[in-house]
């Protein structure tokens, strides 16, 4: 199994997980030729990918999903409530999914984990193939119980760090929106996320990328220094970016 990413942060959000006999999109936050231009670096085609995942209605991670999904004929699995959280556009295939439900594309096993955020029926996902397992989590305000046990013993975890807590209160964003984003149905900050990964157990994790990090409301420098302490448990840790998202990524059989 591996994965990467076409872009990370609220201008747009994409990642893909090629398992097995499957190539699946977790969210289309851009345009089509944006989408087509930042697979082809991945050495990707639109053809080989086999479904698109949406996680939530928010823009940044929906946008892109129709128009792509009807130009490249590809089904889209979302939950009842993402459906119908606005008017999605025209699908060539839809397929409602339900939170803890978990369901199979080819070899891929996909389990699908209700997450606090401000959208109607977010999930994030947790991907297993040949007995490796990755968890993608962005878009939530605080770690629930649900999320702390379902993320456990990942080999691979994508994880948001959204904000400095400091520099959001201190930056541009009117005081709404801060206390949206800051509030427990918004998004994890660097504290929120390191304080999960020193509540797990890390023995299996090999591969951490830090993703959605805030162009506004964060810095990589500050991620960094957040989660260097972690640097003798976790061997990879990465950083997510808007521009790019960040390269392929093995993930590991499990040791032993
Ligand atoms: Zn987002
Ligand atoms: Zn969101």
């Amino acid at each position: 199994m591996r994965f990467a990413s076409l872009g990370s942060g609220s201008r747009g959000n994409a990642t893909v997980v090629e398992a097995a006999d499957q190539c699946v999109l977790i969210d289309c936050g851009f345009t089509i030729k944006e989408t087509e231009r930042r697979l082809a670096l991945l050495g990707l085609a639109p053809l080989e990918l086999s479904a698109i995942l949406v996680t939530h209605e928010h823009s940044d991670h929906l946008k892109g999903v129709a128009p792509f999904a009807r130009k490249h004929n590809l089904p889209v699995y979302m939950t009842p409530g993402t459906y119908h959280a606005r008017d999605i556009g025209k699908l060539p295939q839809l397929e409602l999914i339900e939170n803890y439900q978990a369901f199979q594309l080819g070899e891929l096993h996909i389990t699908p984990v209700p997450v606090p955020h401000d959208a109607r029926e977010p999930a994030q996902f947790i991907l297993e193939a040949a007995g490796r397992r990755l968890g993608v989590l962005t878009d939530l305000g605080n770690i629930s119980a649900h999320v702390e046990n379902h993320f456990q013993a990942c080999d691979a975890l994508l994880l948001e760090a959204n904000h400095d807590s400091m520099m959001l209160a201190m930056g541009p964003y009117p005081l709404s929106l801060k206390d949206r984003v800051g509030g427990p149905w918004g998004h994890l900050n660097n504290q929120q996320a390191l304080r999960f990964l020193q509540q797990q157990d890390l023995s299996r994790l090999e591969q951490l990328v830090i993703a959605h990090i805030s162009e506004q409301n964060n810095a990589l420098e500050k991620v960094q220094e957040v989660f260097k302490p972690l640097a003798g448990e976790v061997s990879n840790i990465h950083y997510a970016s808007q521009e790019e998202g960040f390269g392929w990524l093995e993930v590991p059989q499990p040791r032993a």
